[in-house]
């Protein structure tokens, strides 16, 4: 998504941006973040040394990931094991005897494919969700997948 505000003055993509830009680096030290050159007091929002342009952004510190992630990740797991079995159907054919386990995982796979998309896209409401709501999602993310799995392989096939 693009955040750039243009500024209806100039018509310059930038705007008023610039401005604190150039304003921060009349106050601060910052390296290049490309060839590491001293940007202090520079006049343009363009590295003389690189030609890299700038912009004022505000940035994470340390992002974190690992609950989302650890979300995904039984769902990544159950989808990669229906396009095992979706192989393996196209392979040597459905097998002879009553297997609702394959079907269960086969369409599970293609569920967690969409939830894992929509789990993606939908990440900024997953961080603005308390701890308590994330990790409601990450158990019942486990255990529900697991069950899934267990349930297939042990009364799945008969
Ligand atoms: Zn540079």
């Amino acid at each position: 998504m693009d955040n750039t505000v243009q500024d209806p003055a100039t018509g310059d993509p930038d705007g008023d941006d610039r401005e604190l830009l150039l304003e921060y680096l009349r106050h601060n030290n910052p390296p290049c973040p490309v060839c590491g050159y001293c940007l202090r007091e520079l006049t343009h929002d363009v590295c003389p040394e690189c030609g890299q342009r700038f912009r004022l952004t505000v940035g994470s510190v340390k992002p974190q990931f690992g609950m989302l992630l650890l979300c995904m990740v039984p769902m990544i797991m159950v989808s990669g094991l229906a396009l095992l079995f979706a192989a393996l159907v196209v392979d040597k054919g459905l097998p002879q005897r009553e297997v609702w386990g394959l079907w269960a995982i086969l369409i599970c796979g293609v569920v967690d494919v969409v939830a894992c998309v929509a789990l993606y896209r939908a990440r900024g409401w997953f961080f603005r969700a308390s701890v308590g709501v994330q990790a409601a999602i990450l158990m019942s993310s486990w255990l529900v997948h697991a069950g899934l799995v267990l349930a297939s392989f042990m009364y799945g096939v008969r």
